[in-house]
């Protein structure tokens, strides 16, 4: 069980999770909570907070879930246009408070460090940007008692395994929901504002441009594509394939980024454990894999979240 401790102490305790899209940082916060019972999910992915595009974000299913509360998780309305730092920070804080009042332990995951650090600074200065300097960020002082779990998954396999990733989405339905949600805009051209720069939004716009999905008109009842229009028109293939070349640069570039910054960070003087999954996400679906996680990145991390929590 997590400690009660962490309501009691005035600086609650709070888990991060941090890492790359893709580095398994979801199965980890189920796998944490199962293992402590009394833990609950903060999400810190700033795309993931909208609702709507549940697919295309990545958001965890419900039923991965395996019962563990979730919180800002597809709480936000995409019209009410783009959460700030500032906005996060107020939203995060009130969620780790609520978590912490319950007696269970909020851990934080997702892979939007500046919306982290944005809620975890004791001191935050909106007009700052912390990564835009040329060394590591000064260090911030912290308002939470925080263990930092760092999944680290070497670029190259993230990036080997990026196109499946990106197929397996669209497999699951990514297309049909932007084709909605391009459709959406349509009648309300400023609406979903906070979700327009998730990507596969913009890559895919191009595409709807010049083959609007069907039943746009009021009342219409929307129609998925059918795939065998791509297959008799190579010029419409082409413009699809485009789209999803550029999905899986910018999601490649993203992922350059995520871990340039988590970098940053440990170089500033956070303590950051990493674990690396590497070799977890290189054996994907084979029967080791299981495993290697269980080896490689559950145990040390219960490990480390144990000793956290007897930490005064
Ligand atoms: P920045 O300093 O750019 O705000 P950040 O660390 O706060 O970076 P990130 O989470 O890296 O925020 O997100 C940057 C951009 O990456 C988003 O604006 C969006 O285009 C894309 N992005 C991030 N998460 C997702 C997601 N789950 N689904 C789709 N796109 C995403």
């Amino acid at each position: 069980m997590a400690s009660s401790s962490a309501a009691a102490h005035c600086h609650p305790k709070v888990v991060i999770i941090m890492g790359a899209t893709g580095c398994g940082k979801s199965r980890l916060s189920i796998d944490l909570a199962s293992h402590f019972r009394s833990a609950e999910v903060i999400n810190s992915d700033k795309m993931q907070v909208y609702r709507g595009l549940d697919i295309t974000t990545n958001k965890i299913a419900p039923a991965d879930r395996r019962g563990v509360p979730h919180h800002l998780l597809g709480s936000l309305d995409p019209d009410d246009g783009e959460m700030t730092p500032s906005q996060f920070r107020s939203l995060g804080d009130a969620a780790i408070s609520d978590v912490a009042s319950r007696g269970s332990l909020p851990l934080l995951v997702g892979g939007s460090t500046s919306s982290i650090l944005a809620l975890l600074a004791e001191r935050f200065v909106p007009e700052e940007d912390v990564f835009g300097g040329l060394g590591p960020p000064a260090r911030p002082e912290l308002r939470y008692h925080c263990c930092f779990l760092w999944v680290d998954v070497s670029l190259p396999i993230l990036k080997k395994c990026l196109p499946k990733r990106v197929d397996g989405m669209l497999r699951m339905g990514a297309f049909d929901e932007l084709a909605r949600y391009y459709d959406l805009r349509r009648t309300d051209p400023g609406g979903r504002a906070g979700l327009r720069k998730a990507i596969g939004v913009p890559e895919f716009d191009q595409y709807f441009e010049k083959y609007p999905p069907r039943g746009v008109g009021p009342g219409d009842a929307w129609e998925p594509e059918d795939a065998r229009e791509r297959d008799n028109d190579p010029v419409r293939e082409g413009a699809y394939q485009e789209a999803l070349r550029e999905i899986k640069k910018n999601a490649g570039q993203l992922m350059k980024r995520q871990i340039m910054k988590i970098r940053q960070l440990s170089e500033s003087g956070w303590e950051l454990h990493r674990l690396d999954a590497t070799e977890a996400v290189r054996l994907a679906t084979a029967p080791e894999e299981e495993d290697v996680w269980k080896r490689q990145v559950l145990e040390p991390s219960v490990e480390i979240v144990n000793q956290f929590l007897q930490e005064k």
